[in-house]
C-alpha cells in the first residue's frame, strides 16, 4: 500500500530534498578540536545546528544530545524503529575535479560534493521519508526515531553516548551502507607482530625502514635506508622484487646509503585485493637482500613468510578459512616499523562468522611463534550478524524490491557501520550495490535517482514496520 502515493510525493518534493542535502554539504564537517559544548569540534556542532533547524522547520520535535547526537522523532507514539546516519564527513582531501568539496553540485544526475554519499545524502532522504509518511497521513502505532550522529567518521563514539542515555530501539537500521540488507559486518582480528635484537654495527645492514599511516588502509608506499651495500646489488634485488611483486622501486644515494621507495597501490583494509601492498613488496625486497644472518634478518624472513606479498587471505599464515554466509577471512598488513633493536608490524583482520580464537587466533600465533615472531596478546572479536529470515529483514528486503524492481538478498561487508553493536541492527542503503560513489575519496557523490529511491524505501519502511 501507498506506493503510489510515496512515488508521487517524491516527485513531487525532489527538488526540495536535494536543496536541504546541499546546505548540509556546505557545512565542512570533518572533526577538529573539541571546544567546549562541541565534543567533535565546530564542524559537526554547526551541521548538528543546520540539521535541528530543518528538522524544525518540517515540524518534528528535535533533540540535541550535547552535540554528539541529534534526534528527530516521527511522533509521540512508543518507538519501533530508529535510523541512524551520521553528520561529520572525513576530511576534503585533494584531487577534486567536478567541483569543490563544500561547494555541491548536480552534474549529470549525480550530487557531488563531501557528504552527498557519506552521510548526508541517505540522512537527509531519510529525513523526508518521515516527512512524507506524516504528510501522507498514514496512520501509524508505533514511532520511528532519526538519529543523527557526529562522529562516525572518527570511531563512533557519538553512539556509546547515545546508548549510554537510551535503549536500543527493537528494530534499527543505518542508510550509511548501500542496499539491498548489510545483515552481516565481519569480526576482527588485528595486532602487532614483533621481534627485538640486539643492536649491532656490522655491515651490510638495513639501518630503517617504515611503511603506512593508518592502520585500516593497505599503504601504497614504503621506505627503507641501506648502508654498506653498492647500489648495483641494491637495484639488481629491487629488479627481482618489482618483477614479483608489481611494487616500483625508486633508490636514491646519499652519503653512502641507499634509500629505497617502494610504490604499490592503497585499498581499503576490509579490501585488501583492490590493493598492491608497498609494505609487504617492500619486505619481499628487503628479504631478498644479501645480508648476513642475523637475528633481525630471520625475523625479517618470518614475517615475509607469514604474509608473503599478494596473500591477503591468511594462507601462508595457515589460517584461511570461510562460510557460506559472511565470505572469506581478510588480513592486510597495513603498518611496518624496521629499526636498529626490532620490528613490528600491524595487521587488520577481517573475520568472518566461523572465526574464533582457537581457529584463528591460536593458530595463527603458534605458526608466528615458529618464525620467531611474537604477537602481541589480542582476541578474536565476533562478526555482527542478524540473521536474514526474522521479520525485520524480511520487510526490509520488500520495500527495497518493491520500488528498486529487483530481486533483494542479505550480504556480508568486512567494514563496519553503526550498527556493528547492535542486536538488532543493519545496513539499508542508499547506494546501490553496483554503484561506486568515490566515498572518504575526490570527487564523492550521490546518484541523485538512488538518493530518491532511498527515500521511497524509507518512507515505506517506516509505514511497514510502524503501522
Ligand atoms: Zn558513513
Amino acid at each position: 500500500m501507498y506506493q503510489k502515493q510515496i512515488e508521487d510525493y517524491f516527485t513531487e518534493h525532489k527538488e526540495e530534498m536535494l536543496r536541504d542535502i546541499c546546505t548540509l554539504i556546505r557545512i565542512p564537517s570533518d572533526k577538529s578540536e573539541a571546544k567546549e559544548g562541541m565534543p567533535y569540534g565546530e564542524g559537526p556542532a554547526k551541521a548538528m545546528d543546520a540539521a535541528a533547524k530543518l528538522a524544525e522547520s518540517l515540524n518534528f520535535s528535535v533533540k540535541n544530545y550535547e552535540n554528539h547526537v541529534l534526534t528527530i522523532n516521527l511522533n509521540e507514539k512508543p518507538r519501533q524503529l530508529d535510523i541512524l546516519a551520521h553528520l561529520d564527513v572525513v576530511p576534503a582531501g585533494n584531487g577534486w575535479t567536478v567541483t569543490q568539496p563544500f561547494e555541491p553540485v548536480v552534474k549529470d544526475g549525480k550530487l557531488y560534493g563531501r557528504g552527498s554519499a557519506d552521510d548526508k545524502g541517505p540522512a537527509i532522504a531519510a529525513l523526508y521519508a518521515m516527512k512524507a509518511v506524516r504528510d501522507l497521513q498514514v496512520p501509524l502505532s508505533k514511532s520511528a526515531r532519526l538519529v543523527l550522529g557526529g562522529d562516525e567518521e572518527c570511531g563512533s563514539s557519538d553512539m556509546a553516548y547515545y546508548y549510554q542515555r537510551e535503549t536500543e530501539a527493537p528494530m534499527t537500521f543505518s542508510p550509511d551502507a548501500a542496499f539491498p540488507v548489510i545483515n552481516i559486518e565481519k569480526g576482527r582480528f588485528s595486532t602487532w607482530v614483533k621481534a627485538e635484537w640486539e643492536q649491532s654495527s656490522a655491515l651490510p645492514c638495513i639501518v630503517s625502514a617504515h611503511g603506512g599511516v593508518k592502520s585500516n588502509v593497505v599503504p601504497d608506499t614504503a621506505e627503507a635506508v641501506l648502508a654498506g651495500l653498492s647500489k648495483e646489488q641494491v637495484s639488481a634485488c629491487a629488479q627481482q622484487a618489482a618483477k614479483k611483486t608489481g611494487i616500483q622501486f625508486d633508490l636514491r644515494e646519499e652519503n653512502e646509503k641507499i634509500y629505497v621507495t617502494a610504490h604499490g597501490e592503497c585499498a581499503h583494509a576490509s579490501m585488501p585485493g583492490g590493493g598492491n601492498n608497498a609494505i609487504t613488496g617492500l619486505v619481499v625486497f628487503l628479504a631478498g637482500l644479501p645480508l648476513p644472518e642475523s637475528k633481525s634478518r630471520k625475523a625479517l624472513c618470518g614475517l615475509n613468510t607469514l604474509f608473503p606479498h599478494g596473500d591477503w587471505k591468511g594462507t601462508a599464515a595457515g589460517v584461511a578459512m570461510r562460510d557460506e554466509i559472511s565470505g572469506g577471512l581478510t588480513m592486510a598488513l597495513d603498518l611496518f616499523e624496521f629499526g636498529p633493536t626490532g620490528l613490528k608490524a600491524f595487521f587488520d583482520g577481517r573475520t568472518p562468522v566461523c572465526a574464533t580464537n582457537e581457529n584463528l587466533r591460536d593458530k595463527f600465533c603458534a605458526h608466528a611463534a615458529e618464525l620467531g615472531l611474537d604477537v602481541e596478546k589480542t582476541e578474536v572479536s565476533p562478526a555482527h550478524h542478524v540473521p536474514a529470515d526474522s521479520p525485520f529483514l524480511r520487510t526490509l528486503l520488500h520495500c527495497y524490491e518493491q520500488y528498486a524492481g529487483r530481486k533483494g538478498a542479505c550480504i556480508a561487508i568486512g567494514g563496519g557501520t553503526y550498527c556493528h553493536h547492535l542486536k538488532n541492527g543493519v545496513g539499508f542503503g542508499c547506494a546501490l550495490p553496483e554503484t561506486d560513489n568515490h566515498m572518504h575519496g575526490a570527487d564523492e557523490f550521490a546518484v541523485v535517482e538512488e538518493l530518491l529511491l532511498g527515500a521511497k524505501i524509507y518512507a515505506q519502511a517506516i509505514i511497514d514496520l510502524c503501522s
